[in-house]
């Protein structure tokens, strides 16, 4: 029986306030994995934010919190671990096609016994679930996480590094997953090659299924929109008929107005977010598309 359900809520209320903006600015090598297309497409367009609850905003939270843990176990074990660039003092990012992809790595080390001294690799940690975690032994990364893998696979391209270093924990037990994934370059040409499609055509790519109860479909916060139609998407340049992606990282609206002004019609995440009073909706994000 819970006996401070005000505090309870209070504590749910301040996580949800300190949360996360709604939509990234960039489409994510953590997600360039992902079965569907279309839903990454939509997401890179802000067209609708996805709503978390309090506790799935604490698990995120906590797969960020596991971070340390690893690097302190790895630097116990002799291996040396940047969780910064040193050059920037930075986390160590990578970014293509004009700053619209790209990903923040969790580090980059050197010096594991599996490894050659001076081979250094990329670090990824995650978080699972009993389930998750025991298909990730039964199967390995590449069967058992898809978008995990590919994500290794994106930073081990840009970081021109020949291999990641894998960890999982079991949330439930703290049993610890390890694993040594090989850079394959048909595989980091593939998401490159995805990523430049969503960000840069117009038009929606096509669904992973007509059918609105498949399962992916049937838990994605944009079933609505994509199997139906009629929904009014967020109000946001990316939404509006007249922005389109540009160089930079930037967004530019076609809009004469906007277009004359001394930024020339070049848009930063803030005006983005901002919208402007000439702002219309665009039609394939409000109408069922084919
Ligand atoms: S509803 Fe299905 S097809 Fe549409 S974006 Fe979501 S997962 Fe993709
Ligand atoms: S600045 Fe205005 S017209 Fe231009 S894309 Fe943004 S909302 Fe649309």
């Amino acid at each position: 029986m819970s006996t401070a359900i005000k505090t309870a809520a209070a504590i749910d209320a301040a996580i949800v306030a300190n949360a996360e903006k709604p939509h990234r600015a960039h489409l994510g090598a953590s997600v360039i994995g992902r079965p569907c297309e279309r839903q990454l497409w939509y997401s890179f367009r802000w067209t609708l934010a996805e709503k978390h609850e309090p506790r799935m905003l604490r698990l995120f939270e906590r797969g960020q919190l596991e971070e340390k843990r690893f690097v302190g176990y790895l630097r116990a074990a002799g291996v040396e671990i940047w969780e910064v660039n040193p050059e920037t003092g930075k986390q160590w990012r990578i970014e293509d096609h004009e700053g619209h992809f790209g990903g923040s790595l969790d580090g980059v080390g050197r010096g594991i016994p599996d490894l050659p001294p001076d081979e250094a690799f990329v670090t990824e940690y995650k978080t699972h679930g009993d389930k998750s975690f025991e298909k990730l032994k039964a199967e390995g990364l590449l069967k058992a996480k898809w978008e995990h893998y590919v994500q290794t696979q994106v930073y081990m391209g840009k970081m021109s590094l020949r291999y990641a270093l894998y960890i999982g924990v079991n949330k439930n037990t703290d049993e610890l997953y390890f694993e040594l994934v090989p850079f394959v370059q048909a595989e980091f040409d593939r998401a490159i090659n995805r990523a430049k499609g969503i960000i840069w055509d117009a038009v929606p790519p096509a669904r992973i299924s007509d059918s609105p109860g498949y399962f992916a479909c049937k838990y994605c916060h944009l079933n609505r929109l994509c199997h139906f139609g009629g929904v009014t998407p967020d109000r946001n340049c990316r939404t509006c008929v007249f922005g389109e992606p540009s160089g930079g990282g930037l967004w530019r609206c076609k809009h004469a107005d906007v277009r004359s002004t001394p930024n020339k019609g070049f848009l930063d995440e803030a005006a983005q977010r901002a919208a402007c009073p000439q702002y219309s909706a665009r039609v394939e994000l409000t109408t069922r598309q084919p």
